[in-house]
C-alpha cells in the first residue's frame, strides 16, 4: 500500500518536490478519526512531514505553509500561491486512483 502511494505521487514530496527520506502522511490525522485509507494518505518528505504535524487538515496547514514562507522573508503574494499550490498537489493526489505496482521490486 505504502508502496503505491508514493507511486501515485511520483515518488515524491508533494510539497518540496524532494524524493528521497519519504513518508506518508495522513490528511486527516489518526487521533482525528483519519482513515489509512488512499484518500486520506498522501507522500510527504519526513522533513515536511514533521512541519505539517498538528495541523488538522489541508486548510491549516496550507496557512501553515504561508507564514513559514512569509517568515522567510517572501511577499506575501507570494507566499500565498506557493501555499496554494502545495495544498492543490496535495489535495489532487488524494483524489487519483492508486496505480497498480509492478512486480520488480524498485
Ligand atoms: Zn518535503
Amino acid at each position: 500500500m505504502r508502496r503505491r502511494i508514493y507511486k501515485r505521487d511520483g515518488w515524491k514530496c508533494l510539497c518540496c518536490g524532494k524524493n528521497h527520506d519519504l513518508s506518508l502522511d495522513h490528511c486527516k490525522p489518526r487521533d482525528q478519526g483519519g482513515s489509512d485509507q488512499p484518500s486520506n494518505l498522501f507522500t510527504l518528505c519526513t522533513t515536511c512531514n514533521r512541519f505539517k504535524a498538528n495541523a488538522r487538515n489541508l486548510s491549516e496547514w496550507r496557512h501553515k505553509l504561508y507564514e513559514k514562507f512569509v517568515a522567510e522573508g517572501q511577499p506575501p503574494e507570494v507566499a500565498s500561491l506557493r501555499a496554494r499550490d502545495i495544498y492543490y498537489k496535495a489535495k489532487n493526489a488524494l483524489r487519483r486512483k492508486l496505480p497498480k505496482l509492478d512486480r520488480e521490486v524498485a
